[in-house]
């Protein structure tokens, strides 16, 4: 069994990639980015606001701690 992400634009049904930028509402509908600009960045369902959907937040995380001289791990507490 595999789970793929696989996310289609709430708007156009346009597939969208994984490493593409893709926007979501507060009720975690995903627009493209084409749509998300169209609609000037509002749901068009609920009106909230699109944000930026974080693409590799793993990976971003691990950047912040390599620059800041610690590893992801060294923040727990344990
Ligand atoms: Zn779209
Ligand atoms: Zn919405």
């Amino acid at each position: 069994m595999t789970l793929k992400m696989m996310t289609n634009c709430k708007r156009c049904s346009q597939r969208i990639q994984e490493d593409e930028a893709a926007y979501i509402c507060v009720e975690e509908l995903t627009y493209c980015q084409s749509c998300a600009f169209a609609l000037e960045h509002a749901c068009s369902a609920c009106g909230g606001e699109l944000v930026r959907r974080p693409r590799h937040a793993i990976t971003a995380a691990n950047k912040v701690a390599n620059r800041s001289g610690w590893s992801a791990y060294g923040m727990l507490p344990f």
